[in-house]
């Protein structure tokens, strides 16, 4: 991914307060070649390479900064900052029924994301909603609208092939008033690729519907064609967002950036798989994380504070803060928690500096041995814990038969115990002490 390669490409120049030209020249290949991989245009690739090549021109490398994470920050700051800096929601700002339009082509996922709205719309604002098919060359799109509108509890107003687009939005739009709907969604017929007719016809429901939201449905799966299509509908209509569909998949989301930068238009949301309920909110910090390939530090501290028991963590991270000695209740709770994570060292190789931690780490970690670790402590007593230089000989042999283990277990135990504590002592006061804390936090 981006992140290692710009490690290899960057960081065996070290030494100074800024990136070079000559740095930045090597980093801007790398990040053309990571953002081709993510789909993003070619044209949106140009654009945004000059922009962060003359923020990198600025940029500080600070003492925790090597030149590759310097780089790596301008870039993810101003992915965010181009793909809109933070989360718009959506607008119903309008005389009710607010009207949303979805446009986007045949299998962008409109009908289904014209349910997910609904859905969201009715269950998590209680807002009164009508949704309506304007889908009249396929009988299918009409019927797969009834059904999963139904599904979620929203009215359908009924339509049929046949009739005219403009002629059922309209009566939708008057039923949605004499109902007093909060909100009319008007879900579209889309071809296989953009055509004139269709464009027509978009641009004549708009017209009638004067919707408040204009939103453009895009499958992030199309990649390098998002950019071409976004085009042709920010040309046709005066689109006020997007929904990017299908970023479950294997999609890098380079599209994201296309789309964004082609239509200026929001993106508001992401569809993250087939049923009603997988509509998301756009962050467009994880976005940018997903095309640098750097979500790694992001999942990992969800999945983590997810798996720890965070007040637990911080408990501890506290305890081993203001104690003094490192005894072997902390060990084993330590021992726990690592557990709990899965493979401690995929956790401490994401964090800064793990490195380093890692390597200590390395004689005392793989699961199996945890597991005897946490019973060699079951069997001691809680003195013994408190004070493990207590454990002499015969408490080794005790221990030892009480937890079936052999004396040498133990020894190798108290062995890997006294590492960790003085490792415990330096890490403490840094990087471990910090994600502990902001685990808590
Ligand atoms: P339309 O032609 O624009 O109305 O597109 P549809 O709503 O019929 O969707 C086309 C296909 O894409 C269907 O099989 C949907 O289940 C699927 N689809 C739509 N949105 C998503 C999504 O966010 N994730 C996944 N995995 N599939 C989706
Ligand atoms: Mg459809």
């Amino acid at each position: 991914n981006l992140t290692s390669r710009l490690t290899r490409v960057l960081d065996s120049i070290r030494g100074q307060g800024r990136l070079t030209e000559e740095q930045i020249a090597a980093a801007a290949r790398e990040l053309r070649m990571a953002l081709l991989e993510a789909d993003v245009a070619l044209p949106v690739i140009k654009d945004f390479i000059d922009k962060v090549k003359e923020r990198a021109l600025g940029a500080e490398i600070t003492q925790s900064l090597t030149p590759g994470q310097a780089f790596l920050r301008v870039v993810q700051s101003e992915l965010t900052a181009t793909l809109g800096g933070t989360a718009e929601p959506l607008n119903l700002r309008a005389q009710p029924p607010a009207v949303i339009l979805m446009a986007g082509l045949q299998g962008s996922g409109k009908t289904t994301t014209t349910a997910k709205l609904a859905r969201r719309l009715k269950h998590d604002e209680k807002k009164n909603v009508i949704v309506v098919s304007c889908d009249v060359y396929r009988p299918a799109a009409i019927e797969q609208l009834r059904i999963v509108a139904t599904a979620v509890g929203v009215d359908v107003f009924p339509s049929s092939v046949g009739q005219s687009p403009v002629d059922i939005a309209t009566a939708a739009l008057a039923h949605a008033r004499l109902q007093y709907a909060d909100v009319l969604i008007v879900d579209t017929a889309g071809r296989t690729t953009v055509d004139q007719d269709m464009m027509a016809e978009i641009a004549q429901l708009h017209a009638a519907l004067n919707p408040v939201e204009t939103l453009f449905v895009v499958d992030s799966m199309t990649g390098q064609d998002a950019a071409k299509t976004a085009r042709a509908f920010a040309d046709a209509l005066p689109l006020t967002g997007v929904i990017l569909t299908k970023i479950d998949g294997d999609s890098r989301g380079g599209a994201a950036l296309s789309v964004r930068q082609v239509t200026g238009r929001p993106i508001k949301f992401l569809g993250v798989g087939e049923k009603s309920d997988k509509l998301e909110v756009f962050h467009p910090d994880r976005i940018a994380n997903r095309i640098i390939g750097q979500g790694d530090m992001l999942s990992l501290i969800e999945e983590t504070a997810k798996k720890v028991d965070a007040e637990k963590a911080a408990k501890l991270a506290n305890k081993l803060k203001s104690k003094k000695s490192f005894d072997l209740e902390d060990f084993r709770e330590q021992m726990q928690q690592v557990q709990n994570m899965g493979s401690m060292e995929s956790l401490i190789e994401k964090l800064p500096g793990g490195a380093q931690i890692q390597a200590q780490m390395k004689n005392v970690n793989t699961a199996k041995e945890m597991g005897k670790v946490i019973a060699i402590i079951n069997s001691m007593t809680p003195q013994e814990r408190k004070f493990p230089d207590l454990i002499k000989a015969s408490r080794k042999r005790r221990i030892a038969a009480g937890s079936g283990v052999q004396v040498q277990d133990v020894n190798k135990l108290m062995r890997q115990f006294e590492t960790t504590r003085d490792m415990m002592k330096k890490v403490m006061s840094g990087g471990m002490a910090k994600m502990m804390r902001s685990l808590a936090g």
